[in-house]
């Protein structure tokens, strides 16, 4: 067993690092919210002074922060007050470049790290299933994997430092432009006359089956578990895809790559946040397209 210091303990991060607890593991943690702390507290984490506190001692550090200035900004900190040696995990959803230099400003001072962003949302991260996507050295990932294990349904080694960080973001721009299809689908099928039921029963066993319109369809009555049969509640909020759209339009520019529907799934779902879609399960994307009223 371990002693971890998790640092971020918002939606995700205090049922992730409550999860480690159960396991057996010493989790100490910091957050910059007086609330995630008391529900650190009654979950079992120890509440640190600060993210530097954690750290002290750990053979661990786990960040679940918003965004990659976050990220670099607790490394700065935190990095020097580590021990060589130490593994940090990073689980956040970051840009590429933001993860390549949380690597090498960890490794540089003699530190293991990955990359290893996650899916499944609050539910997996309570469940405990969720899906790590990993990028780092096959040292680091071994030594990880049993510190991943309470939190996670599968563990990917998807390659080297940043490679996690890709995953997530071409899986989710994947998942963006085929929300988006299948909403159009739906969208003109609803002009032509045609039931929501019968474009399903077709579709789904049919060259248009994916994952968006059988797990996740984003019309009421087909799948009774889509969003779509409670008003669009998330689920997976709009605004969060919307940050992996851009995250992973940013990564096409920088590496040269040609994602002309990446793109277009980014501008819709701009339109659609600023619509006040952005709280709604990113399948209403599809109330926008039919150009409803969702506020
Ligand atoms: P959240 O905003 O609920 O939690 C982030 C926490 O980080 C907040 O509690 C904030 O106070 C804390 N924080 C910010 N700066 C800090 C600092 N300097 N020191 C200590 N704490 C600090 O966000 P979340 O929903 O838990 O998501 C966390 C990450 O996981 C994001 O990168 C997100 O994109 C990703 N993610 C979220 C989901 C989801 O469904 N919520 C799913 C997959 C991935």
């Amino acid at each position: 067993m371990n002693t971890i210091a998790f640092i971020g303990l918002g939606n995700m991060g205090n049922p992730m690092a409550a999860n480690l607890v159960k396991a057996g593991h010493t989790v100490r943690g910091f957050d910059l919210v007086e609330a995630n702390l008391n529900t650190a507290e009654s979950n079992g984490i120890t509440v640190a002074k600060s993210a530097a506190e954690a750290v002290t001692g750990s053979e661990v550090v786990i960040t679940m922060l918003p965004a990659g200035a976050h990220v670099l900004s607790v490394y700065a900190d935190l990095v020097p007050a580590a021990a060589p040696g130490t593994l940090f995990i990073d689980s956040s959803t970051i840009d590429v470049m933001s993860a390549r230099k949380a690597h090498t400003v960890a490794n540089e001072a003699g530190m293991l790290s990955i990359d290893a962003p996650v899916s499944g949302g609050v539910g997996g991260a309570a469940a405990g299933t969720l899906t790590f996507m990993v990028g780092g050295s096959s040292e680091a990932f071994s030594k990880a994997q049993p510190v991943l294990q309470p939190m996670a349904g599968k563990i990917v080694h998807c390659g080297n430092a940043s490679a996690g960080q890709a995953a997530k973001i071409c899986n989710n721009m994947l998942l963006g432009i085929s929300m988006i299809g299948v909403g159009e689908a739906f969208v003109l099928a609803e002009k032509l006359g045609l039931s929501h039921q019968a474009l399903y029963d077709v579709a789904s066993t049919s060259s248009g089956q994916c994952w968006s319109l059988t797990s996740y369809c984003p019309v009421p009555g087909p799948v009774p578990a889509s969003p779509a049969n409670r008003d669009y509640a998330p689920g997976f909020a709009a605004a969060l895809m919307l940050k992996d759209l851009r995250l992973a339009q940013e990564a096409a520019q920088a590496a040269g790559a040609a994602t002309p529907m990446g793109a277009a799934a980014a501008q819709l779902y701009t339109l659609y946040e600023a619509s006040g879609g952005g709280g709604e399960d990113f399948s209403g994307i599809i109330r926008f397209l039919r150009g409803d009223d969702h506020q």
